[in-house]
C-alpha cells in the first residue's frame, strides 16, 4: 500500500495547518500557492526591515483557543501577548483601556460606564446571563436561521449600547448584524468571554502559517509559490489531481484552502448536486475591508496591540450602505487599529512601529476611484485619532478591497470568505466534499468560530478526516 499523494491548494491558516499536520503524519504533501508569499489573510511581508501583516487581527482566545491547539498539534512554539491592557477603546471623545478578559465584571463595567445605558442595565444583564447559558453548540441550534440583530434587539433597547453591540457583532464576522447569524454571534461571543484570553501572537500573525509550512517542509513536503491551481481534475466522481500553469500533478487527495464556492468552480459545478446546499451563486461572501499600513519612526501610536475607534450611532450597515451609494462616510466610519510592534518590538527596527488601520467596505467595491475615496477618509480619521502621527511616517501602503480577491483569483473579496450569515446557517460546512478525495480547509468549514480560529479548527478537523479516509502507513 502506497501513502496517499496529497495536494494542498493555498497557504492560509487552513491550508498551511492541514499541510503541516498531514506531512507530520507521514503523508506525501505538495502545496500550491497562487501568490508569491505564504499565509493568505494572515501573511506578512518584509518592508525595509519591518514585518508588515497584510490583514489586521485580534485573537479572541489566543493560546486557550484553536490557534494554540493547532500549534501544539503541529509542534511549533506559539506565544501570545495577552495581558492588561490589550485593547484601547475610543468612543465619543473618551478613551478606555481594556484587559484580555473582555467578559470580566471590571471590563464590562468599563464598557457600560462609557454608554451610561440607563434603561438597559437589566436587559444587558439578561443578555449576558443568556449568553453564558450556551454551553454546547446544541444549545444555539434553535437560533439557526435567526439574524443576530433580532436577538440583540430583544435584550438591548438603549440606542448607544445597541449601536455598540451591532458594531461588535459586525466586527466579529465582517457582516452587518441584520445579516449575521445569531447562533454564530452568541456561540462565538460566549466562547470569547469564557476563555478571557484575547491576545496577539508574538512574532505577528504571519508566524502561524510560516511555522506550519516549515513543519510541512521539515517532513518532506514541498511548496510551490506563485503557482496557482487552475483546475481540480475529477474523473468518475473522484479527484485525480490538479492543473496549474506548469501542467498536471496527480493526487489521491486534494485539500483546497480556496473556500467552498471557489473550490466548486475549480472542480466543476456538475460534481456538486444542488441538493447538497452548495450552489455557489447562493454562498455569499462576508463584506470586505480596506487597509492602510504605516511604518512610523519615533512615534508609538498605542500602548496596546489593538484598538477600536467607534462613533456614536456607528454601524457597519450604515457605513456599507453609504459606500454603496458613493456617499461621504465621515460620520459613520469606525476603525480597527493594530500595532503588532507593541506585542513584539522585534517586528520593526529599534524605536520604530507599525500601525495598521482597517475599516469595512462592500466586498464587491472593486473600482479604484471609490476605494481611493474611502482610503482617504480612513487616513483622515487615523490622523485625527493619533495627532502628530503624520510627521513620523516613514512609509505607507494601501490595500483596496480587491486585494485578497486578486490574490486568490476570486471575483469578490470577503474578509472571512463565505459569510457567517443566517442565510448560510444551513449550508453543509463539512470539509468532506461530495467528490471522493476532495476536502475544503479554511474559515468556510471551521464550524461556529471566528475567522482565524475557524481556519485553525478546520485545519485540525480536515487533517483528521483525510487520515481517516486515506490512512498513512
Ligand atoms: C483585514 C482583516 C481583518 C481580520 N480580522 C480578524 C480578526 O481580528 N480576528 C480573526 O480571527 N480573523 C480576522 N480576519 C479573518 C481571518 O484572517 C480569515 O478568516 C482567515 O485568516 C482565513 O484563513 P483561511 O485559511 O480560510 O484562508 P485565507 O487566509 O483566505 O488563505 C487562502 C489562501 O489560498 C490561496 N489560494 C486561493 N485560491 C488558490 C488557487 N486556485 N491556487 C493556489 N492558491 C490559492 C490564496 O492565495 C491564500 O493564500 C481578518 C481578515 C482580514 C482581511
Amino acid at each position: 500500500m502506497k501513502n496517499p499523494r496529497i495536494i494542498v491548494i493555498g497557504t492560509g491558516i487552513g491550508g498551511s495547518g492541514a499541510a503541516a499536520l498531514l506531512a507530520k503524519a507521514g503523508a506525501d504533501v505538495m502545496v500550491f500557492e497562487n501568490s508569491g508569499r505564504i499565509g493568505g489573510k494572515t501573511g506578512a511581508i518584509d518592508k525595509d526591515g519591518f514585518n508588515v501583516e497584510v490583514g489586521a487581527h485580534i485573537s479572541p482566545r489566543s493560546h486557550k483557543g484553536p490557534l494554540g491547539d493547532l500549534a501544539r498539534a503541529a509542534g511549533f512554539p506559539l506565544e501570545f501577548y495577552s495581558r492588561y491592557p490589550i485593547l484601547t477603546f475610543f468612543y465619543d471623545g473618551k478613551k478606555k483601556l481594556i484587559g484580555p478578559n473582555l467578559g470580566s465584571p471590571m471590563n464590562l463595567l468599563r464598557f457600560a460606564l462609557l454608554f451610561k445605558p440607563r434603561g438597559s442595565y437589566l436587559g444587558l444583564l439578561r443578555f449576558f446571563l443568556k449568553m453564558r447559558s450556551f454551553k454546547s453548540e446544541e444549545d444555539v441550534k434553535p437560533l439557526l436561521g435567526v439574524p443576530a440583530l433580532t436577538f440583540i434587539r430583544e435584550y438591548i433597547k438603549e440606542p448607544n449600547l445597541l449601536s455598540f453591540m451591532q458594531f461588535v457583532a459586525g466586527m466579529m464576522f465582517t457582516l452587518a448584524p441584520e445579516n449575521s447569524s445569531a447562533a454564530y454571534f452568541l456561540w462565538c461571543f460566549a466562547r470569547w468571554f469564557e476563555a478571557g484570553a484575547s491576545g496577539y501572537p508574538v512574532g505577528g500573525y504571519g508566524i502561524i502559517p510560516r511555522s506550519c509550512m516549515d513543519i510541512c517542509e521539515a517532513h518532506g513536503g514541498t511548496v510551490h509559490l506563485s503557482e496557482g491551481v487552475k483546475r481540480i481534475v475529477v474523473e468518475n466522481g473522484k479527484v485525480t489531481g490538479v492543473e496549474t500553469s506548469q501542467g498536471f500533478y496527480p493526487a489521491d487527495v486534494v485539500v483546497s484552502n480556496a473556500g467552498i464556492a471557489r473550490t466548486i468552480e475549480l472542480a466543476g459545478r456538475e460534481h456538486f448536486p444542488d441538493t447538497d446546499g452548495k450552489n455557489p451563486d447562493k454562498l455569499a461572501d462576508s463584506e470586505g475591508n480596506i487597509i492602510l499600513q504605516y511604518g512610523l519612526d519615533g512615534y508609538k501610536p498605542l500602548e496596546t496591540p489593538t484598538c477600536i475607534y467607534m462613533q456614536k450611532d456607528a454601524s457597519i450597515s450604515r457605513l456599507i450602505k453609504k459606500m454603496r451609494n458613493n456617499e461621504d462616510i465621515e460620520d459613520a466610519i469606525g476603525v480597527f487599529f493594530a500595532s503588532p510592534t507593541v506585542a513584539d518590538p522585534s517586528l520593526a527596527p529599534p524605536g520604530k512601529h507599525v500601525l495598521l488601520a482597517v475599516t469595512f467596505a462592500p466586498a464587491d467595491m472593486l473600482d479604484h476611484e471609490r476605494n481611493q475615496r474611502y482610503l482617504d477618509a480612513l487616513e483622515k480619521k487615523t490622523f485625527e485619532v493619533f495627532p502628530g502621527m503624520e510627521k513620523h511616517i516613514l512609509w505607507k501602503r494601501a490595500r483596496e478591497v480587491g486585494y485578497f480577491a486578486g490574490q486568490a483569483g476570486k471575483r469578490i473579496s470577503g474578509t472571512v470568505g463565505m459569510a457567517q450569515s443566517w442565510e448560510n446557517d444551513f449550508v453543509d460546512r463539512s470539509p468532506r466534499q461530495p467528490v471522493e478525495g476532495l476536502y475544503v480547509a479554511g474559515t468556510d468549514t471551521g464550524g461556529i468560530n471566528i475567522g482565524t480560529e475557524a481556519a485553525a479548527v478546520s485545519a485540525l478537523v480536515t487533517a483528521r478526516m483525510v487520515l481517516e479516509d486515506h490512512p498513512v502507513k
